[in-house]
């Protein structure tokens, strides 16, 4: 069976990273993105030219047509996907009481409800060869709480239950579905904190610096080998010992 995969939010960040080790592993990678579509054409081309196989597509994942459709135009392209990573997100910061209700039912649209679209889009295939395999990517702040980022942390609070939920569901069929909960990982969406507050970050930090796109996409990786047959279910955090 080929291996094809597809990657929310594959243009940018931890997404891209993911997009670049899965093309290494030999997966051809359907690449979503929302806006940035020079940067999702760029990496496809980039795969292309090192002989790999991939397909950048626009589609909000919170928009259940759009995202099913372009799943579609991937699997005309690429096969079937059999690994699928739930990777698109958005960032918050503001206090609960100012948080607009367009916001809190956002975080949740494009982190649980997109989830949502994209797992039942891959499943029918999954179900019938009973093999497949899904990664959610989640956050510590799914699983501690975070001031400021109550609608962040409690749409990716809602991943870590779907993944538990359906892990069990989807495990007689072979099916494995497992979560990441990355810590605090230098992409565009933590360059915004600040010179200071990034400091303080790696002085929390056990391991004694922050994240990289690269170290979730190797967690990924991981979680996506055969020999992993037997991890379901999981949240695997990813910090460098920040919420030990
Ligand atoms: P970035 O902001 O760097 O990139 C976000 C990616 O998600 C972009 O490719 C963007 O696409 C895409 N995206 C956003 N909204 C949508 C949507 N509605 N439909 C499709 N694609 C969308 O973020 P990161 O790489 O840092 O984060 C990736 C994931 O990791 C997120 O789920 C985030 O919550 C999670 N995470 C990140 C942490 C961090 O410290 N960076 C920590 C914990 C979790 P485009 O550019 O095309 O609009």
């Amino acid at each position: 069976m080929g291996k094809t995969s597809f990657v929310t939010g594959g243009s940018r960040g931890i997404g891209r990273a993911i997009v670049r080790h899965l093309s290494a592993e030999g997966y051809a990678v359907g690449i979503n993105y929302l806006q940035s579509r020079e940067q999702a054409e760029a990496l496809a081309a980039e795969i292309r030219q090192q002989g790999g196989e991939a397909m950048a597509v626009q589609a909000d994942v919170a928009d259940r047509a759009a995202v099913t459709a372009a799943i579609r135009k991937v699997e005309a392209a690429l096969g079937p996907v059999n690994l699928l990573v739930n990777n698109a997100g958005i960032a918050q910061n503001d206090l609960f009481q100012d948080t607009p209700e367009e916001l809190w039912r956002r975080m949740f649209a494009v982190h649980a409800d997109g989830a949502f679209h994209t797992i039942q889009a891959v499943l029918p295939h999954m179900l019938h060869e009973k093999a497949g395999c899904i990664v959610n990517i989640s956050s510590i702040w799914g699983l501690r709480g975070a001031s400021c980022e109550v609608a962040y942390a409690a749409s990716k609070a809602a991943v870590i239950g779907l993944t538990r939920s359906l892990a069990m569901e989807l495990a007689p069929s072979h099916i494995r579905v497992n979560c990441i909960a990355p810590g605090v990982i230098r992409t565009d969406m933590v360059e915004g904190l600040g010179e200071e507050t990034i400091a303080a970050l790696v002085d929390q930090t056990p391991a004694g610096r922050l994240g990289t796109p690269e170290d979730i996409a190797k967690a990924v990786a991981f979680l996506a080998r055969e020999d992993a047959d037997f991890i379901t279910g999981q949240v695997l955090t990813v910090d460098g010992g920040f919420i030990l």
